[in-house]
């Protein structure tokens, strides 16, 4: 059986880290069995759901590369829904309930009073169709629950929990419509996930009671049950689930120079013992990934590590991916001498302005001009050739007997105007022969 997975997101807001790490993972496990990845917009929500969400949903699973094979939406489907639900009423496993927010709320608190679990007290099921048409007479519509099987407890193997079982006599019966007709989130994912072929159901820990009474949804409408795994929450470095984990967008993150590589190598580790590796991509992560891996702790989120693996993943970009967010004309030698310092693309740009010129005249002493001026005869003096910084150092080591930083920096510093960066012998060839004499000449006369 080929293995199909899906990713559910509502588009009432934007795609944050924990969303994202939900598609990824979806996405690695069809990729590993080359499956299918399917995009399922929960847009039953009609007053909260936004057009431009599903668009941004789509453009950031785009520059995450999770492209998917398929896209259906929720608010499409209602036919496909009704029709399923009249086999639950005909078979009784839904029934109409007329209780306010109020009542159930009233019902609660007395229960938790006299000790009892707080769960539906399943009034409802008394009811005849008398009763039924009276309420209708009166203009109240029912929403509907699913009548839960409390004959024996509801198991599952999960992917990544292991064993779980719930009793179902502990459990409310799901609210899966409301009076005026929406469906609320449990029976049409259900349906859907029958209905496209779902064989793996990865989701957040948060689900983990949804999938009870899920399981006895697909067993009501006559379907298998998919393998189901639930995957730790991310929690921010503090340990909590924090505000700004909740909220952090891929706007935000794009923004700050995070690669989609550096966060698809990240997020594919994280709650794993696994160490993130910046060098193995997409394909590499989805051959080696394994959902026994996932630990059931909370799975922590470091923006600063976040930061660490883009550095790692900037240092191996090649020129093709990141040509086109380079300043004009810089070259692929460029590229690859400025990247093992970068930690974002975007600072590639500092460095070409060094590479290009003109840079600032650093103020040196007396003794680093005299050498500085040495340095520049002999390079006018030397053949300019594949390798002209190890030519120039070894010819002025020789007759200046500098070495080690009193050797290097002052060069570096009239050749670049700074005291850190690149490797001179890769940045040298990139100034030019003609560059390098006048920014040591300037420098040797300040
Ligand atoms: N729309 C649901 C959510 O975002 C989907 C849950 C599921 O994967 O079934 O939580």
């Amino acid at each position: 059986m080929s293995v199909v997975t899906r990713f559910a997101p509502s588009p009432t807001g934007n795609l944050h880290v924990g969303n994202v790490r939900t598609a990824l993972l979806n996405w690695l496990l069809a990729r590993k069995h080359g499956g299918r990845f399917l995009l399922r917009l929960d847009d039953t929500d009609a007053e909260r759901s936004r057009e431009e969400y599903a668009g941004a949903i789509r453009a950031d699973l785009a520059w995450l590369g999770l492209d998917p094979d398929g896209e259906e939406r929720q608010s499409a489907r209602g036919s496909l829904y009704e029709q399923e639900f009249a086999r639950l009423v005909a078979a009784e496993r839904v029934y109409r309930c007329y209780e306010t927010a109020q009542e159930l709320d009233l019902k609660r608190k007395v229960q938790l009073g006299r000790g009892l679990p707080p769960i539906y007290d399943r009034a409802a099921l008394a009811l005849d169709e008398a009763d039924h048409a009276a309420r209708a007479a009166a203009g109240e519509a029912p929403h509907w629950r699913f009548l839960l099987d409390r004959a024996a407890p509801i198991a599952w193997h999960d992917g990544i929990r292991g064993p779980q079982q719930f009793d179902p006599a502990a459990m409310s019966d799901p609210v899966v419509r409301r009076g005026d007709g929406s469906w609320l989130y449990m029976l049409p994912s259900v349906i859907d996930d029958i209905a496209m072929g779902i064989t793996d159901v990865l989701r957040g820990e948060d689900h983990v009671s949804n999938t009870a009474a899920q399981i006895q949804m697909f067993g009501a409408l006559g379907a298998g049950m998919p393998r189901f795994a639930h995957a730790a929450l991310l929690v921010g470095t503090e340990g909590k689930l924090s505000k700004r984990l909740g909220s952090l967008g891929m706007a935000e993150l794009r923004e700050a120079g995070v690669e989609p590589e550096a966060l698809i190598a990240l997020l594919a580790r994280l709650g794993t013992s696994d160490p993130v590796d910046p060098a193995l991509d997409a394909s590499a992560l989805a051959s080696t990934f394994d959902l026994t891996r996932f630990g059931r702790a909370p799975a922590r989120f470091d923006e600063a590590e976040l930061h660490r693996v883009n550095a790692g993943v900037v240092h191996r970009l090649p020129f093709a991916r990141v040509a086109r967010l380079l300043p004009t004309g810089m070259s692929e030698a460029a590229w690859e001498a400025v990247r093992p310092n970068l930690a974002h693309i975007d600072e590639a740009a500092e460095w070409w302005a060094v590479i290009a010129g003109p840079v600032p005249v650093p103020a040196l002493g007396e003794e680093d001009r005299a050498f500085v001026e040495e340095a520049a005869d002999t390079l006018a003096a030397q053949a300019w050739d594949d390798a002209p910084w190890a030519a120039l150092t070894s010819a002025l080591k020789q007759s200046t007997g500098r070495k080690g930083k009193a050797l290097f920096l002052p060069l570096r510093q009239a050749l670049t105007a700074r005291d850190h960066g690149p490797d001179m012998a890769a940045l040298l060839p990139l100034i030019g022969r003609e560059g390098a004499l006048a920014r040591l000449r300037a420098a040797c006369w300040t």
